[in-house]
């Protein structure tokens, strides 16, 4: 390949269609970033797990061609660039990719390798499904929560457009809200910092058709869009405002309902202010199917959604955008852990296993969850599993990342 990755011969890159759908071929090349921290332990861990489910249901006639790109410490030692160019165009080029958890050095300059992968190939949706498949949990009956968060990931006050307490340009900004838009001086005091949130009619709608159509698709039934509507009239507001008019638009007319009982085929689509959807999925997780919200929410959101099924170590992630899809584990690079092979695989495994039904490779999705599941079943699991199923008196085998790996294997 020109950017100087070694690419294998015999599998083909995917096809984004004109209509920004993808074209899978049979043999397909996927990159992955290995990532810092516990990444060189659990990238392995979900690659073995994943290739032996292709292999287990398509019996030779599916393979994944994988392909490491650098990102992070191991491309800084390799080539004094935590980003390298040739791994973001290679990304471009492969369209679907995964990734372990990457740092951020304190304290040193640059951007966050996160925030430039995400904002290289607009992955405009971030995706947590959030379930239960077993694992020690801190609510009682767990399996109540089966949850989609849809996180806009490119707007609000994530854009960084931010005026520090007692800066001379804040100074600029509070005058001209104090003097040409009339604003209360006690609104705005001069010791005040400033935080723009924008939110946008196009970011939003792109972003709840996504959602919408994975509702559809995926047999949903009530699809809560959540904001703090009331408050922030002018972008929270006007999102879950914006939701509802595409919800009008012609390709959901019939299928997004906004009263009554869904019917089959359909999804009803409701408003929930944000604090009541926090109090709602604590006591009663199993109303809503998905979550529709904007950026700073949905990090709020779909951490407690996490945490209700035992933590983010459980829970997968998808960043998307027109075509263009990058899994990632949820959890951080836990460099506490690192090096030890203790770190659970889980959530980078279950992320691999949304890839495949985003390839349309859904069987072998099917095939990793319900081997996870028995694997847990039996009371297996790395140390943060056993050693919370010991905390409930019950008894369970603490095994490394791979050799729980292959325990799931051996389930399939
Ligand atoms: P963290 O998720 O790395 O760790 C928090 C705690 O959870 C630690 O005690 C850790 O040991 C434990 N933990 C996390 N994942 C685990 C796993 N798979 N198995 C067992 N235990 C696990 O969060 P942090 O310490 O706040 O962040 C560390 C670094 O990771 C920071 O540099 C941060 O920027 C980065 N980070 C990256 C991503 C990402 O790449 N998407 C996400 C979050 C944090």
């Amino acid at each position: 390949w020109e950017g100087g990755v070694q690419v294998p011969q015999e599998g083909s890159f995917i096809k984004l269609k004109e209509d920004r759908s993808i074209e899978v071929p049979d043999r397909v090349i996927i990159p992955y970033i290995e990532g810092d921290g516990i990444g060189p332990e659990i990238t392995p861990a979900m690659i073995l797990v994943v290739n032996k489910a292709i292999e287990k249901v398509y019996k030779g006639s599916k393979l994944i061609y994988w392909v490491e790109l650098l990102a992070g410490d191991k491309a800084e030692a390799k080539t004094g660039k935590r980003m390298p160019e040739e791994t973001l165009e290679f990304l471009k080029e492969a369209i679907v990719g995964i990734k372990g958890p990457l740092g951020t050095p304190v304290g040193k300059g640059g951007k966050s390798l996160n925030a430039i992968l995400r904002q290289s190939m607009d992955f405009y949706s971030a995706i947590r499904p959030v379930y239960w498949l077993g694992q020690p949990a801190p609510i009682p009956n767990p399996e109540r929560v089966n949850v989609a968060v849809f996180r806009e990931n490119s707007d609000d006050v994530y854009m960084g457009i931010e005026y520090m307490p007692k800066a001379e340009d804040t100074k600029k900004v509070r005058e001209f809200f104090v003097k040409e838009m009339g604003v209360d001086e006690f609104a705005l005091p001069e010791d005040c910092g400033i935080t723009v949130k924008p939110m946008s009619e196009f970011k939003t709608k792109r972003h709840v058709r996504k959602a919408l159509r994975w509702a559809l698709e995926n047999g949903k039934k009530v699809v809560a869009v959540v904001g703090k509507g009331n408050i922030m009239k002018a972008t929270e507001g006007a999102f879950m405002n914006w939701a509802f008019e595409v919800a009008k638009e012609e390709e959901f007319k019939d299928r997004v309902i906004t009263e009554g009982e869904p019917k089959e085929g359909q999804v009803l689509l409701t408003k929930v202010i944000t604090d009541q959807m926090l109090m709602q999925l604590v006591l009663k997780p199993e109303a809503y199917d998905v979550i529709i919200t904007q950026n700073l929410n949905g990090d709020y959101i779909s951490d407690l959604a996490a945490a209700l099924v035992g933590g983010p170590g459980f829970v997968p992630s998808g960043n998307i955008g027109d075509g263009y899809a990058l899994f990632e584990s949820t959890h951080g690079t836990a460099y506490d852990i690192a090096g030890k092979g203790i770190a659970n695989p889980l959530s980078l495994t279950l992320s691999g296993a949304m890839m495949l039904e985003y390839l349309g490779w859904k069987e072998a999705a099917q095939l990793i969850y319900s081997a996870i599941k028995r694997a847990i079943e039996d009371r297996v699991g790395t140390p943060d599993i056993a050693n919370g199923f010991k905390k409930m008196g019950i008894e369970a085998k603490s095994l490394s990342t791979m050799d729980f790996a292959q325990e799931i294997v051996l389930r399939m």
